[in-house]
């Protein structure tokens, strides 16, 4: 340091002077200086040498008797002060406060963060700025099918039209409380008080269990026409021409169009065949949603069924940040139970101690500019088993099955847990409405364990995948394959963490 300044006399001068020092070489010794410390590519690697140097430093500088010297333990409280992690700095600057991302639970969280931010592609843009009567949009998962339609449903809204939010399925259910709640506050935020917002009213049928659903939809929407106008949005929709459910969702297009002089209708599904002729048919295709990491695995299986879903394209613009690697744990070995991983304890445990690694549930980091941890809401944990469970209570509370292995196991470990029934198997509608109304809209700080079918159109920052058996035996699937169905309907949720569990010891996806 001395040799830099040595050109400089006057300075030189002054630090010798402020330091009290009559030599240079007097001055040196009395700074400790970043050579001293251990190498800044490992910081936290304090060797004996660092530990020597930096004692006789100190002591220099802080004469004190024997029995108050520093211990080894002191030094490196001191190096992790000042050198280490813990270390922050307050500077003046111009530019915005950099976001601080120190651990990998914080990379995921702000990652995530990022991913969240509302995107419109131009051909998103260009469809709202188009503004047609009638849309059906397709595409694969995360391509901001859902998105579009909200803002749509705004538009009507803000112009003062009434909007009719249509769920033509249980497992849509989730999804639909979502948009409506985004729609119902949405205007608050944006409207003047010259612009007298419609209202919003939303209404639940089952296409693919009641046949009478369709004419009752119908009926009930007729009735919703105001001045030969009617504006409806339904997202999730399917049209395939040889299922029950797509004759009757095509039968409710048909039939609107028909009777209502000025049909608004906007609609989202993801399989681009046989979708009505009543609709303009618009593609989406730029993936969104997923760190690109997580769309690796996404990609390969919307190849595998492209004959009903478009493969996804490249926009051009590339993503905030490749995305933490996918984790794979394994249902095998000493201590896992049970034929597949929600049966498991262990597993439970396991997947536990990954969210431990991710601080998901801790408080926000020290630090200001640290972002928000993640929360246990963050987090969803999926499985096509159709037996997971929670415990079952008689009348008088005693459990008389208890709650899956899975479950019992992320609860020993201090996870708190919420088990969603699927809506086709829940035994009270009403209680199965407000626990999914619950998730969807972020209310309670738990990790969810469900069923994929539950949560069909809501995404989260984690996202865990259980293999589990299913009611139908498929001779196409073979033994080792990650299912199609588990990479469209649950890795397809995740924004940012990815974590199978898989039952065989050998992974075959191939990243
Ligand atoms: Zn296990």
């Amino acid at each position: 340091m001395m040799l830099i300044m040595h050109p400089h006399t006057i300075l030189l001068h002054a630090v010798c002077q402020s330091l009290g020092a009559d030599t240079t070489a007097k001055a040196v010794q009395l700074c400790c200086c970043s050579d001293q410390f251990s190498q800044p590519a490992s910081y936290w690697d304090v060797t004996p040498d660092v530990l020597s140097q930096l004692r006789t430093w100190w002591q220099q500088r802080m004469p004190c008797t024997p029995d108050t010297q520093l211990t080894d333990e002191q030094y490196l409280d001191i190096v992790a002060r000042f050198v280490g992690p813990a270390t922050t700095v307050s500077v003046p600057c111009y530019n915005g406060v950099r976001v601080e991302v120190r651990t990998a639970g914080q990379a995921v969280a702000e990652l995530g963060r990022r991913l969240a931010l509302l995107v419109l592609t131009l051909q998103q843009l260009d469809l709202m700025n188009r503004d047609p009567p009638r849309v059906c949009i397709t595409g694969p998962p995360g391509t901001g099918k859902t998105v579009v339609l909200v803002q749509q449903a705004l538009r009507w809204l803000l112009q003062g039209n009434d909007v009719q939010v249509i769920s033509t399925r249980c497992s849509t259910r989730a999804v639909n409380a979502l948009i409506t709640e985004q729609i119902k506050i949405s205007p608050s935020v944006v409207r003047t008080a010259s612009q007298i917002p419609g209202k919003m009213f939303y209404h639940r049928f089952d296409f693919y269990k009641r046949e009478a659903d369709t004419d009752t939809a119908i009926k009930k929407l007729e009735a919703c026409e105001k001045d030969g106008k009617l504006f409806v949005l339904i997202d999730e929709a399917h049209f395939i021409a040889r299922d029950d459910a797509g004759k009757r969702h095509t039968k409710l297009i048909s039939e609107l169009t028909q009777s209502v002089p000025e049909l608004h209708l906007w609609a989202a599904c993801v399989q681009h065949i046989d979708i009505p002729k009543e609709l303009q048919h618009e593609e989406f295709t730029v993936p969104l949603r997923c760190a690109p990491v997580i769309q690796r695995v996404i990609t390969p299986v919307v190849k595998m069924v492209s004959k009903q879903v478009r493969e996804y394209t490249d926009c051009g613009v590339p993503a905030p940040g490749d995305g933490p690697r996918v984790v794979e744990l394994s249902h095998h070995g000493n201590d896992h139970t049970g034929q597949w991983p929600a049966e498991c304890n262990k597993c439970g445990k396991e997947v536990a101690a990954e969210l431990r690694r991710l601080d998901v549930g801790r408080a926000g980091g020290t630090l200001t500019n640290s972002p928000a941890a993640l929360s246990y809401r963050d987090v969803f944990i999926l499985t096509r088993s159709s037996e997971l469970h929670d415990d079952v209570k008689d009348d008088a509370g005693n459990v008389t099955s208890p709650a899956s292995g899975v479950v019992r196991g992320l609860r020993d470990a201090g996870v708190p847990v919420c088990v969603l029934a699927q809506q086709d198997a829940q035994q009270n509608e009403e209680q199965g409405e407000k626990d999914l109304e619950s998730v969807a809209l972020w209310k309670k700080d738990e990790v969810t364990v469900t069923h994929y079918g539950a949560v069909q159109g809501l995404e989260r920052r984690v996202v865990v995948v259980l293999q589990g058996k299913t009611k139908v035996a498929d001779k196409h699937r073979r033994k080792n394959d990650i299912e199609v169905v588990d990479i469209l309907d649950a890795v397809s949720r995740c924004t940012t963490q990815l974590i199978m569990v898989k039952k065989e010891e050998k992974m075959c996806v191939v990243l």
